[in-house]
C-alpha cells in the first residue's frame, strides 16, 4: 500500500527530504505522496520514514492504494532499475560531452618559449 497525506498537514517540510523514493512533493496547498513511487519504504527501511518524522501524524495508509508486500517490492525494484538507467544515461552524456571537448583542446596547443 502507499501512504497519503491528509489535510491536517502543516507544510513543515520535514518529510519530503526523508523519503528514499522522492515520492513526496509540494502539492497545490499541502504536501502529497505519489502512489507510484511510495513503497511504504520497503526496500530501504523497516518503517515508513515520513510517518516517523511527521509532527502531526497526518500520514495514514491510503485506502485507495492498498498493495501487497510483493507489489511493494516489485515497485521498489522498478524504481531501482529506473534510477540505474538514468545514471547510465547521465554517464553516457558526460562521456559524449568530454569527447567533444578533448579534440578542441588538442587542436589549440599552448605556445612555448621562442
Ligand atoms: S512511506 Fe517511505 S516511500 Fe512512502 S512516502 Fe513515506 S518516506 Fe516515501
Ligand atoms: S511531516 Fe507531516 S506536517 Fe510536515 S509536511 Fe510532511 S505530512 Fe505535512
Amino acid at each position: 500500500m502507499s501512504l497519503t497525506i491528509t489535510d491536517e498537514c502543516i507544510n513543515c517540510d520535514v518529510c519530503e527530504p526523508e523519503c528514499p523514493n522522492q515520492a513526496i512533493s509540494m502539492g497545490e496547498t499541502i504536501y502529497v505522496i505519489a502512489p507510484d513511487r511510495c513503497t511504504e519504504c520497503v526496500g530501504h527501511f523497516d518503517e515508513p520514514q515520513c510517518v516517523q518524522v511527521c509532527p502531526v501524524s497526518c500520514i495514514p495508509v491510503d485506502p485507495a492504494n492498498i498493495e501487497s508486500r510483493d507489489s511493494l517490492w516489485a515497485k521498489f525494484n522498478r524504481l531501482q532499475a529506473q534510477a540505474q538507467q538514468a545514471q547510465a544515461q547521465h554517464a553516457q552524456a558526460q562521456a559524449a560531452a568530454a569527447a567533444r571537448v578533448e579534440p578542441a583542446l588538442v587542436g589549440s596547443p599552448a605556445e612555448g618559449p621562442k
